[in-house]
């Protein structure tokens, strides 16, 4: 097999330079490659069925032949109707065809063909619209790639079904022979020639098992490789845990959660082996930044400097401004930079740092770009680490000597997507409020009643109280999305919210003033806040009261769970309204779980279940490798790959062995997606 990933796809028939650019587009510059894009679905041309059973299914395959063609009509200007008449033995369909004259010329009067479609009975006949057409040997079960925009599937396929051939009788497997013998697996031939070309339902579904089992084993591989590539190498011990004392001048008393994340933090730092990697994972309002301070505090009492890292500038703004108050009666010295710092602040902080007159920073993605340097950098924090992704970790982490590293998530995952996730991190679970939360009561309404909303946004807003609607646009670049926040709020203007104070926030303002508008809200003088996604974790304004989510079902249940989360972090009641006209019963069921509960996890779970771990992040937020099966299917076998890469690296930790070299391969391949390949040399 690794050969393959040598051979271009140029050198298949039908594939030049021109039309390359397309698979490069699709990732796929071997035929390796080739063999490793998966389908994303099938259509099953294999089982025909009788013309006259077929109405009660949903999609169909038909094997008939053409016994009359009706003239072509026009029904528009621009649409003619080609309509023929098909019979097999049972019954006659009419197969009808719009603007489709060059597969309508090729039906020959007489022939046979295979037709796949939906077929509906109008009352008078069978009749089948648009099908798709294929020739009658074509009875096989038919996989259905990613397309782009000039790349169909069967110009795909056409090109897999070469690279099929070319794989050697018996295929190289990564997997060695005694896991596959332990876990009933097939071998990696079969699976590759079935997940493309099934011979039966049966035989894909074994090539599915293997495909996922072997993506996932070869995952935690690389992930048990980074992090032991992390142990070996020694770092900043600390001698004295300093938690108590910092918890001493807080103005509450930490949660049990809290105070066993940070005693599990401290004792990471103690060890003198390896550094501290670890994942703190806690629902909104769970208290995540006071275990960070508290982690900080023992560590620059013990001579470290940290760095704490935002995905965004409201981030980090905001995080300096919760480190200040809680540092505000110790003797830290704390420093935030951003891209909007003038640049003699920039060099003033900077110099600080370098002198190790600095104890904390906090920043964004700032802080890894290459002028940034440290005394003695013991101690890195992320946050939102899905955000970041492992590549730009680990340039965060090379600045220090081996820092101890801290990640925070706000996202409470099912435990088992944590590990497959995070599995380089150890996990300390933040599963407990702070006393006195009350729930956030939610609500779900169409919009019909956004009139009524407005209403009640106006008396909370008459009551002193702030409130945020949000719409569902994250930050890209093309400026219509944008206009439409602001059109939004333009809308308001002559609705019962007329008179309220109002700012938009988006992504695409710049820091100054998306500094300023956050500021004027947190002082009270904004009374609503129209926004996109940007406030979706962090922002800690405990006079705002409701939440308003417009097209809620475009939403995670996760990205719903955090908005909701900036809501009720005061004394006041809150509220979460969802809007969404949205009639599909899935949607719906999604929906109405926010309604029912205020738990983080339970909320993944359902989220889980729902969509599947493939979803569970929105498109490629969580910075792993490119998955390409496992997030097709359940995670179910999940257990099975952990135990099979504890079997394989406590016998040869460094995948050296003979019979391992295709699973180093395989690792080092995968993680490349990433940049951290390096890593796994
Ligand atoms: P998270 O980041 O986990 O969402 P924060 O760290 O922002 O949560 O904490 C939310 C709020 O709760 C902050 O205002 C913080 O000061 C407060 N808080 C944190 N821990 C406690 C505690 N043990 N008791 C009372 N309030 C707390
Ligand atoms: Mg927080």
């Amino acid at each position: 097999m690794p050969s393959l990933f040598k051979i271009p796809v140029t050198n298949l028939s039908g594939i030049g330079a021109k039309k390359a650019q397309q698979f490069y587009k699709l990732g796929a510059y071997s035929v390796g490659d080739l063999l490793r894009l998966y389908p994303r679905a099938y259509e099953d041309w294999s089982k025909p069925v009788r013309i006259a059973d077929a109405s009660a299914q949903d999609t169909c395959c038909i094997h008939a032949r053409v016994v009359s063609a009706y003239p072509p009509s026009r029904v528009r200007s621009n649409m003619m109707l080609f309509k023929v008449c098909v019979f097999d033995g049972s019954d006659k369909m009419t197969v009808t065809l719009f603007n489709q004259v060059y597969t309508y010329e090729k039906l020959k009067n007489g022939g046979e063909y295979l037709f796949y479609g939906t077929v509906r009975h109008n009352g008078m006949m069978y009749e089948m619209v648009s099908p798709a057409i294929c020739e009658s040997n074509d009875r096989y079960i038919h996989p259905i790639y990613s397309q782009t925009s000039q790349l169909g599937t069967k110009q795909i396929e056409k090109a897999v079904r070469q690279a099929v051939r070319m794989l050697p009788e018996t295929v190289n497997d990564p997997i060695p022979d005694n896991i596959l013998k332990a876990f009933d697996l097939c071998d990696l031939g079969f699976a590759i020639r079935n997940i493309h070309f099934p011979e039966n339902e049966q035989a894909l579904v074994t090539a599915k098992q293997r495909l996922v089992f072997e993506e996932l084993l070869i995952l935690q591989l690389g992930m048990a490789r980074l992090k032991g590539g992390r142990q070996e190498t020694p770092s900043h011990q600390i001698e004295k845990d300093y938690s108590e004392e910092f918890f001493e001048h807080l103005p509450f008393v930490p949660t049990h959660a809290q105070t066993r994340a940070v005693s599990e933090c401290v004792s990471d730092m103690r060890n003198n082996h390896y550094p501290m990697n670890r994942l703190v994972q806690g629902d909104v309002g769970s208290g995540k930044t006071a275990v960070a301070a508290a982690v900080c505090y023992t560590a620059v009492k013990n001579g470290l400097q940290c760095a704490f890292m935002a995905p965004t500038e409201i981030l980090a703004e905001q995080h300096y401004k919760s480190l200040t108050e809680l540092f505000k009666n110790t003797d830290i010295r704390i420093g935030l930079l951003t891209g909007s710092l003038k640049p003699s602040q920039k060099r003033n902080l900077k110099e600080l740092l370098q002198l190790g007159m600095m104890d904390i920073v906090i920043g964004t993605h700032a802080l890894i770009s290459d002028n940034v340097e440290f005394q003695s950098l013991g101690l890195v924090i992320t946050d939102e680490q899905h955000r970041f992704g492992v590549a730009q970790r680990a340039a965060l982490l090379a600045k220090g000597n081996h820092p101890h590293m801290l990640v925070m998530s706000a996202t409470p995952i099912p435990r088992t997507l944590a590990l497959m996730i995070f599995g380089d991190l150890d996990l300390s679970v933040l599963d407990e409020l702070p006393p006195g939360r009350q729930k956030v009561d939610t609500f779900l309404i169409d919009s019909s009643k956004r009139e009524r909303a407005y209403g009640f946004l106006k008396k909370q807003v008459d009551c002193g109280r702030q409130c945020y609607i949000v719409c569902p646009l994250v930050e890209q670049n093309d400026g219509n999305n944008l206009l439409s926040v602001e059109e939004y709020a333009k809308r308001l203007d002559s609705s019962v919210l007329k008179n309220c104070k109002k700012a938009v926030l988006h992504g695409k303002l710049r820091p100054l003033e998306k500094e300023h508008i956050m500021n004027a809200f947190s002082a009270g003088e904004i009374d609503i806040l129209i926004a996109t996604t940007v406030i979706e974790v962090g922002v800690d304004v405990p006079n705002s009261t409701v939440m308003m989510i417009e097209n809620a079902e475009r939403f995670g249940l996760s990205q719903l769970h955090q908005l909701r989360g900036r809501v009720g972090r005061g004394k006041e009641k809150s509220y979460c309204i969802l809007v969404s006209d949205i009639q599909k019963e899935s949607s719906l069921e999604r929906l109405k779980v926010m309604c029912r509960t205020n738990d983080g996890f339970q909320i993944a779970d359902e989220d889980l279940r729902l969509r599947g771990p493939g979803d569970f992040f929105g498109s490629r937020q969580h910075g792993l490798p490119d998955l390409k099966i496992a997030e097709l299917s359940g995670v179910t076998s999940l257990e099975h790959t952990q135990q099979a890469a504890r079997m394989i690296l406590s016998e040869d930790p460094s995948l050296s062995r003979k019979e391992h070299r295709g699973l180093q391969f395989e690792t080092r391949r995968l993680f490349a997606s990433v940049g951290s390949s390096e890593r796994l040399q």
